[in-house]
């Protein structure tokens, strides 16, 4: 081996793995030994760490999670590597999938060092990237949502043409959001929607003038950090924890104070939300899912069958699965649920693109997704045609 591999594991890095044990097996194989999740001990942290020194050999990982009855798969989705979080090397498991001991192989990458993450890994830092990139355009307004337990920035993201002559009131609300920090793929289906939106495709522009558009990409910043793939610092789930009865700072963890206050001050101002994306993954294609059909279905818009045409019509079938609609909406403490619940407005859960596929792919089904927003709530909200 020309240079011994050094696996470097040094916090605060844009991608970490809590309680992470790292042992040398020989001279490029290493083991990781993962932790489990707080509040869940069956769960494993995900394998997430920065590589030094490794450009011209290729690596072993084998991860493993010592739990005797694992309920989280170490192993459910690809890895990848990344010197940036632009460029991606997918790296499929060697095994089958087990959910207590599998290995990477890692080829030469050339790269001197780089980071290893679950999914296509997108931590606060690439987020800052594409902000920096998205808040040159003239209808972006970027502000803080609050800042996590760990004390990172909450971003949020406002975009709508402000010189369009539609008042902000009786525009479209559209709220994007990623709440599980581990879903990598799921933000950049969020960042694709972004870019579209910001494009100067005629279906875009007219959109910027007639709806406003808020996303908040990462609600759990401190996620990629540490490995966690659902929880926040306080090991919490962040997808169980909307509160029905309305926001608490005593009773809820502090990312969903935030974000359920966000959406209870829209809710009783002039600018409501209409409709709710919650962004997740699993594996296979991209699975939309409405949780519940709002009061301009019907009325505004057409009603869901148009939807789910909607749907064939802007979206690739080999990006994006045929359109479910949900009899019940989901447990009343996820967000797409609980707000269909509390505030009656259109949710929709956006499930699958967990598959490495190329990144492309996944920036392009959520550029269809916005498509679809675009051709569907069409005039406004308070029902004018476009002007
Ligand atoms: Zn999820």
């Amino acid at each position: 081996m020309p240079h011994p591999a050094d696996l470097d594991l040094r916090p605060p890095g844009p991608l970490g793995s809590e309680g992470i044990r790292l042992e040398r097996l020989g001279p490029a194989r290493f083991r990781a030994t993962l932790a489990a999740a707080r509040g869940f001990p069956a769960v494993p942290n995900a394998l997430q760490l920065r590589v030094r020194g490794a450009a011209d050999t290729p690596l072993e990982i084998e991860a493993v999670f010592e739990h005797p009855e694992p309920r989280g798969q170490l192993d459910e989705y690809f890895h990848s590597a990344t010197p940036n979080f632009a460029t991606f090397l997918p790296l499929p498991w060697l095994e089958p999938i087990n959910a207590r001991r599998n290995r990477l192989l890692i080829p030469a990458t050339g790269w001197d060092e780089f980071h290893l993450g679950m999914q296509f890994t997108y931590p606060a830092e690439a987020l800052d990237a594409h902000i920096a990139r998205w808040e040159r355009h003239p209808h972006v307004r970027i502000n803080l949502l609050g800042s996590s337990i760990e004390g990172r920035p909450i971003r949020r993201i406002t975009i709508t043409d402000t010189d369009s002559p539609v008042p902000l009131g009786a525009r479209w609300h559209h709220y994007l959001a990623n709440q599980h920090p581990g879903e990598g793929n799921a933000r950049w289906r969020i960042a694709g929607m972004i870019d579209w939106l910001l494009s100067d495709e005629p279906a875009a522009v007219d959109l910027r003038r007639r709806a406003i558009v808020t996303a908040v990409p990462l609600l759990c910043p401190d996620g990629p950090a540490n490995g966690w793939r659902r929880v926040n610092a306080d090991g919490i789930d962040m997808n169980r924890c909307f509160r029905l009865e309305g926001p608490d700072e005593r009773e809820q963890t502090r990312e969903a104070f935030l974000f359920q206050t966000e959406l209870e001050t829209l809710h009783h101002g002039p600018t409501p939300v209409d409709t709710l994306w919650c962004m997740h993954t699993w594996p296979g294609i991209v699975e939309p899912i409405m949780d519940g059909l709002g009061p301009e279905f019907g009325r505004q818009v057409g009603d869901f069958e148009a939807l789910a045409a909607a749907f064939r019509e802007h979206g690739s079938p080999e990006r994006i699965k045929p359109l479910r609609n949900r009899e019940q909406p989901g447990m009343p403490t996820t967000w797409n649920g609980g707000p269909r619940r509390r505030y009656g407005i259109t949710t929709a859960l956006i499930e699958g693109g967990g598959d490495p596929a190329v990144l492309d792919e996944h920036r392009l089904a959520g550029a269809e997704l916005m498509r679809i927003i675009a051709a569907f709530w069409r005039g406004t909200r308070a029902g004018s045609p476009p002007s």
